[in-house]
């Protein structure tokens, strides 16, 4: 028997309605009061109307010790769909929910079993007994439980699957609008579209000022620019440290352009807070729960890169660490993932800007510089990724690539980076941004 994961969700529902007689939504404190008690009210008439109560006992058997059935039309099917978002909202932050499914014809002392094991670890099982095969849906908060994954260790039990995603706040069901990251009057997502460009590392005071007036010219709002490298070699140019801030603080009070610039490690997070407009968490950096938990408390808006071997359910849970502290002004970096393919440094991975456009609410940037490694390739990964209705690009110019102290093979000199903001126009007027 196959259950959909609405079906799960509706059956659930009812089942656990029916159990808890009314006392559901008093755990779901983000549900509104007088909603819950709307969808309370409905489950009470159908389930009413149905006359599905009182014929079982407490872990849903008839009392003639039989398995019960699944429970006829569930009632949520009567539901608008907005309160079932609105209810699965307010689940979002107080309940996990799991669906243990038994391995077809597994006898009642084994589902018993299991049933038992679910409500020791602190989860409210509801049964759903199907003819030849059982789910128990299990409710419980995850931040205080284990999840039920290791419930595959009893040999009843097929597989263990969630219902709810595992990140929440990042999600768009929890926030179905686009968010708009406000940069100190420079707004990123939502219909806005930001550039942001500059070196891969600041090297001198006369290299980033004429790259910052050169990329301002060009329609850039951002300037980007490395005071700390994250080096694969201990003997490669490490970045200027401090002084490459102060030289960033300078082109900001010249240009007015707005600062990104990396953030290596928690120790430097609030000197590096103090001169940039956005913190950048680098690839290599991008699941240091530590390093993202204190810059979500520096309250600067985050660039979170994508790690180079890292999957979109991951990126989107460290995004999850930075709204969890606190901190709402997430930017995603989708900038390449290692593969197998040698022509380009990383392959820059396009359907991960549109997975997580859809999954989650947070404006989403592209690098195509590190994306690629390759300046040829940057124009045309920047125009694919603006017809992917990307919220920004972020992208590597220097005033002579081939004298860069890093990253020279992938950066753009003045001439390639007009031309490329010309080029992008067409496709932010196709996608409804201003070109
Ligand atoms: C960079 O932006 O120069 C950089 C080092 O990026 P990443 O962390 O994506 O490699
Ligand atoms: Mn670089």
């Amino acid at each position: 028997m196959f259950f959909g994961a609405q079906q799960v969700f509706d059956i659930l529902l009812t089942r656990h309605v029916e159990r808890r007689q009314g006392g559901f939504f008093d755990h779901l404190e983000a549900v509104p009061a007088n909603l819950g008690k709307d969808i309370k009210n409905k489950h009470r008439s159908h389930n009413h109307e149905n006359g599905h109560r009182g014929d079982q006992d407490e872990k849903g058997f008839h009392s003639c010790g039989e398995p019960r059935g699944i429970p006829g039309p569930p009632a949520s099917r009567n539901f608008p769909r907005k309160e079932l978002f609105a209810q699965a909202a307010g689940m979002f932050f107080t309940g996990g929910t799991m669906i243990i499914v038994l391995r077809p014809h597994t006898p009642k002392p084994a589902i018993e079993e299991v049933i038992a094991e679910v409500s020791k670890l602190g989860y409210d099982p509801a049964p759903i007994f199907g003819a030849t095969q059982t789910v128990i849906a299990a409710i419980g908060d995850e931040r205080t439980h284990q999840n039920l994954e290791s419930l595959t260790a009893f040999p009843q039990v097929e597989s263990v699957l969630r219902v709810q995603k595992r990140y929440k706040l990042a999600s768009r069901e929890s926030h179905p609008k686009d968010t708009v990251v406000d940069v100190d009057g420079v707004k990123i997502g939502g219909g806005h579209f930001a550039l942001m460009a500059g070196p891969c590392s600041v090297e001198n005071e006369e290299q980033l000022l004429s790259t910052a007036r050169a990329v301002k010219a060009a329609g850039a709002t951002i300037l980007r620019g490395g005071a700390y490298k994250p080096r694969t070699s201990p003997y490669e140019f490490q970045g200027l440290g401090k002084e490459g801030l102060s030289l960033l603080d300078r082109a900001r009070r010249e240009t007015g352009l707005k600062i990104i610039t990396e953030v290596l490690s928690e120790r430097d997070v609030e000197h590096v807070a103090a001169s940039a407009d956005i913190l950048q968490i680098g690839a290599r950096n991008a699941q240091n729960f530590q390093l993202l938990i204190e810059c979500a408390r520096s309250g600067k808006p985050v660039l979170l890169k994508r790690g180079m071997s890292e999957k979109i359910e991951e990126w989107l849970l460290a995004a999850e660490y930075i709204l969890a502290h606190g901190n709402p002004n997430v930017l995603l970096c989708e900038r390449g993932i290692r593969t197998f393919e040698t022509y380009t440094r990383n392959t820059l991975d396009l359907a991960a800007v549109a997975v997580a456009k859809k999954e989650s609410h947070l404006p989403v940037i592209v690098d195509p510089s590190q994306g690629c490694g390759r300046s040829d390739l940057v124009l045309a990964l920047c125009c694919g990724a603006v017809a992917l209705e990307a919220d920004g690009l972020l992208v590597e110019v220097h005033p002579n690539p081939a004298e860069a102290m890093s990253d020279g093979q992938q950066q753009v000199d003045f001439a390639a980076f007009r031309q490329l903001a010309e080029k992008i126009r067409p496709f932010l007027a196709a996608t409804g941004r201003a070109g």
